[in-house]
This record gives C-alpha cells, sequence and structure tokens, in this order.
C-alpha cells in the first residue's frame, strides 16, 4: 500500500560525468578556464574550524556583492545552491495559480521536471522553424512564465525587446528569465527590473564564473518577490550556502576584469567554431551561449554523437522529438575546439562526405 502514497517523478537527467581525465569533455557547458584566482586564495586561506559554525543564513556577503554588481538592493538578490536550486524555488514559489505555465517545447528540460514534481500544470508553445521563441504565443492566459535566454539548448537569444514585450505583456503573472548563459554575448533583462515588479532575473555561477562545482545561483527581481523566494526557502532549508561557497563566490564577483576576459575568450573561440563548423557543412542557430546546437546536412547527429565519444570526445545528445538530429557542443578552448574539428574533418572525410 505505501508504494500508493508516493510521489513520483519522471527525473532531469544530468549529462555525463566521466570520471576519465583524458576525455575532452564538452557535454555539460562547463568554463573552460579555471576560475578566478582570487577564488584560489579564498580556498587556501580558508580556517576550516569555521566549519563548526552554521553558516550565515542569509549569505549576506555574497548578496551584497551581487547587488553592488548589479547596482540593487541586497533585498533583491536571493541565493542558492546553482540556478536549479533557485529556479525550483522560484516554480514553487510563484507558480501556484490554476492555468497552465508556459515554456517552449525545445528547451531547458528541468522546467517539465520541476512542473510535473510540484504539480504546476503547463504548456509549451513551439519555437518557430529557426527554434526561436514567438514572443506573441505568450501574450496569452497563463499562470506564469519560464524561458531560458539564450535558450538552451538552441543557444538563440532573444532580443531585450522581445522580452521586455513578455514581461510588459504579462502584469498579472510572474515571468522568469533564466539566464544561464547570458554573459556569453546575449542582452540581459536586468535593466527592466526597475521598471517590472513581477520579472525575475536568474543567473549562475556555473558557466561564466567556472564554478558549477561550487553550486551557486542567484535570482535577482523586485524586493517583494524575493522576499517571497525568501519565504518559501526559510521553510524548507536556512542554510542552503555553506562558508566556502558564500567566501568564494563573493570573491569571484568581485573579479570583473577576469570575468571579462575570459567570457570574451569564450566568444570569440565559439565564433571561429562557427565559421569552422560551417565549412565542415553543419547548420546551427546562431548562438550567444558557450555551446552550439549542430546538425549536419548528411550524417546523422546520433552516428556523430557515437563517434565522438569512441574518440575520446563527450558532446550531448537529445533523443527527443524536433531536436534528435542534433548535437549540442560546448565551446571549450581553442586548442580543445581545434581538436574538436581536426576530429570531425577527419571523420567527414574518411566517410566520403
Ligand atoms: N538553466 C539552464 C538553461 C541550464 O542549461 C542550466 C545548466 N544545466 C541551469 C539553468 C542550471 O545550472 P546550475 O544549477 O549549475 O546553475
Amino acid at each position: 500500500m505505501w508504494k500508493d502514497n508516493i510521489r513520483r517523478v519522471v527525473p532531469y537527467t544530468p549529462g555525463e560525468q566521466p570520471a576519465r581525465t583524458d576525455i575532452l569533455k564538452l557535454n555539460t557547458n562547463e568554463n573552460p578556464y579555471p576560475p578566478s584566482p582570487r577564488v584560489e586564495e579564498v580556498l587556501k586561506g580558508f580556517d576550516a574550524k569555521m566549519l563548526r559554525r552554521y553558516p550565515d543564513p542569509e549569505a549576506k556577503e555574497l548578496v551584497e556583492a551581487l547587488a553592488k554588481r548589479f547596482c540593487l538592493e541586497p533585498e533583491q538578490i536571493f541565493v542558492g545552491v546553482g540556478s536549479d536550486d533557485v529556479l525550483a524555488m522560484a516554480f514553487l514559489t510563484f507558480f501556484n495559480g490554476k492555468e497552465p505555465i508556459l515554456f517552449p517545447d525545445v528547451t531547458y528540460s528541468f522546467y517539465e521536471v520541476w512542473a510535473s514534481l510540484f504539480g504546476i500544470p503547463y504548456r509549451c508553445p513551439a519555437l518557430d522553424g529557426h527554434f526561436q521563441i514567438r514572443p506573441q504565443d505568450y501574450l496569452t492566459a497563463n499562470g506564469g512564465i519560464v524561458f531560458p535566454n539564450p535558450n538552451a539548448p538552441t543557444g538563440a537569444a532573444l532580443p531585450l525587446a522581445e522580452v521586455e514585450k513578455i514581461v510588459a505583456g504579462n502584469p498579472d503573472s510572474v515571468v522568469i528569465v533564466d539566464e544561464a548563459y547570458v554573459d556569453f554575448g546575449a542582452q540581459s533583462a536586468m535593466g527592466l527590473l526597475d521598471r517590472y515588479e513581477n520579472l525575475l532575473v536568474v543567473q549562475t555561477f556555473s558557466k561564466s564564473r567556472s564554478l558549477a562545482g561550487m553550486r551557486i545561483g542567484f535570482a535577482a527581481g523586485s524586493k517583494e518577490l524575493i522576499g517571497y523566494l525568501n519565504d518559501a526557502k526559510f521553510s524548507f532549508n536556512s542554510y542552503t550556502m555553506n562558508r566556502l561557497t558564500i567566501a568564494c563566490g563573493k570573491a569571484s564577483v568581485e573579479d570583473e576584469a577576469y570575468f571579462s576576459e575570459t567570457t570574451k575568450r569564450i566568444a570569440d573561440t565559439r565564433e571561429r567554431m562557427k565559421q569552422e563548423l560551417f565549412q565542415l557543412g553543419f547548420s546551427f542557430p546562431d548562438s550567444r551561449a558557450n555551446f552550439l546546437f549542430v546538425t549536419h546536412d548528411i550524417v546523422p547527429a546520433r552516428e556523430l554523437f557515437e563517434a565522438l565519444k569512441q574518440a575520446g570526445i563527450y558532446v550531448r545528445y537529445f533523443p527527443k522529438p524536433r531536436i534528435d538530429n542534433y548535437l549540442r557542443i560546448t565551446v571549450g578552448t581553442q586548442e580543445e575546439t581545434d581538436r574538436l574539428t581536426a576530429f570531425l574533418k577527419k571523420y567527414l572525410k574518411d566517410r566520403r562526405v
């Protein structure tokens, strides 16, 4: 009988994290460069004796550093254990209506999992033929809206004016813009926050700040929205951010120069990667993220996925409707990208494509 009372859910499948270190790992959009040297200094100087005490439940040091960086009040920032934690808490807090929430049919697959877990009804407007979000699809009755910008796994970005159309057209819904990849060249919606109290912008330290292993994400919004998020968090787990994480996060946010340099380097490599893959017969949406979502004119994606894996190059393949002939490939260092393109060139030549 106990089985009848279980909350069942089909979980999200994270990308593979191989134990082998000789793999060229381009499957989970991690940053190929190390975190800011200031993070290393924090780790070296950390006093382990402090760990006997609970961390600050409000993670003030990190919240204040983020508020300063984005010219917001500390009461407008919420932090969590990666943006997955922040997004899950936002779904739980803001999506509690009867109308379905809206997110694109091709998008971050965790949205569907959270909606199922929390019993939130949802509907998925289709991206257009170029994998673009159509803002007009979101100007209809709904219980809330969430989309990534740039979108994942497509990499395509919506211009800020289009994002604003969605936010302004839905004054009765909370609109969450998931900006996990925004720092690689898209326009952030942070600048809209002073005009729209229904907007929540979510970002992460996992990609542009090279701290996927540390687990830090945050949301920025009106004081009212952030207040409700904190109420939910403090009803769940007060101490989400540990002492080391808070200190490393603060150090990372304060190193703007390193952040600008590494994100620019990745964007430059991405642009070269676009040219090389185009010449090899690939096509893809114009990515503003740290990955490309590619399909080949002749060779099926699954075949390429297997061949790359055999060669020790891991990329991401989603066997799902509409996207099962695509590969999502993370932008690595220039050397890593050269290794990828050299393999593809040889593979396609040997296959006489
Ligand atoms: N949003 C999107 C669109 C993502 O692709 C990811 C990474 N899987 C996340 C959020 C979550 O990232 P993290 O929890 O590492 O911040």
